[in-house]
């Protein structure tokens, strides 16, 4: 395996160098732009994330400011991209930057909030220049087909795999961390698409060489997602509309939302004026929502009552409730 790896080293750097996408947080890269821009794709696809990093970046072009802004503040910037934890994490992060400087060991970028393996190696590699493999599903994808390794891809094959770059990598630390995750981007794509004749490990691949490239990777077969029927509730009271912020613990914890019930009297609220279900994907939970627009019969004292324009300037609103929205 290890021999092979290394064979295909030289044949995906210059893939990369001649195809790589033009993407803003390959310009100007920094330990911080690549903490930013790491954390935004942790479960965002690069077209939401390519808008919002150079929004962020501008709006905060560094640790210190980002550090010295409020978390609502940090919400609203993050807004769109979901997954609200993310921006805590950076925030506390850049606090910790800002005071200590940013740390230049795997262990030290590894111990910042919302930074696991994956991203710790991909800043390390990227931005710190140090061999440091960050394997994610797509490298293990890429890799048990350019091997055909039929063992399952799962959390032991990500250290597995790690274990093996790290014997094998280049000095280019930034380009072959990026050029493996550019290869499952554009090339060596899911779902049983891969792109071969286009792919610089053409000549390499055993998957390919056996007409095999689908069978790989074996799969563990996946938890199923909760699913939990909820009822939300866009109150309307003169020009204001119900809010409430989600408790700790709570899916979106600390976000202002539309209140969610799992059971509710929507009548005992005031006149309902329309009715509309939508669906929303969390990780490891699916909200089946029906969602209930009121016109309240008094402002309910347990909610925050705020404008249209309050809620599109200065509330958060996470896109688990983008389907109600209309109603505002
Ligand atoms: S040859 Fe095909 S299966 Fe093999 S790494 Fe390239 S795209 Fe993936």
């Amino acid at each position: 395996m290890q021999a092979l790896l290394r064979a295909a080293i030289p044949p995906l750097l210059a893939w990369f160098s001649a195809h790589k996408r033009d993407l803003p947080w390959r310009k100007d890269v920094s330990p911080y732009s690549v903490l930013v821009s790491e954390l935004m794709l942790q479960q965002t696809r690069v077209e939401a994330v390519k808008e919002r990093y150079v929004a962020f970046l501008s709006a905060y072009p560094t640790a210190s400011a980002l550090a010295a802004a409020s978390e609502e503040e940090v919400m609203k910037a993050w807004e769109g991209l979901g997954y609200y934890s993310r921006a805590r994490n950076l925030h506390r992060a850049a606090a910790i930057v800002a005071r200590e400087g940013f740390p230049t060991t795997f262990e030290g970028v590894r111990a910042l909030p919302g930074v696991g393996d994956y991203t710790a190696g991909a800043i390390c590699s990227i931005a710190l220049g140090l061999k440091e493999p960050a394997v994610d599903g797509n490298v293990v994808r890429i890799l048990t087909r350019l091997f055909a390794d039929g063992r399952c891809a799962d959390d032991r094959r990500k250290k597995d795999f790690s274990a093996l770059l790290k014997e094998v990598y280049p000095p280019e630390t930034g380009q072959f961390c990026e050029a493996l995750m550019e290869l499952g981007a554009l090339i060596c794509l899911p779902n049983g698409a891969p792109v071969c004749e286009k792919c610089p490990w053409k000549g390499l691949c055993r998957a390919h060489a056996a007409g095999e490239e689908t069978r790989y990777p074996v799969l563990a077969e996946k938890r199923a997602r909760r699913v939990e029927e909820v009822i939300v509730l866009v109150l309307k009271y003169g020009a204001r509309y119900a809010l409430v912020k989600r408790k700790k613990g709570e899916l979106l914890a600390g976000m202002y939302g539309f209140p969610v019930f799992e059971k509710a009297d929507p009548a005992a609220y005031g006149n309902i004026l329309a009715v509309k279900t939508a669906k929303f994907l969390f990780t490891h939970v699916e909200w089946r929502m029906t969602g209930y627009f009121i016109s309240a019969s008094h402002p309910f004292p347990e909610f925050l009552w705020a404008t249209k324009e309050e809620i599109q300037t200065q509330y958060a609103i996470p896109s688990a409730f983008r389907a109600f929205r209309s109603f505002l």
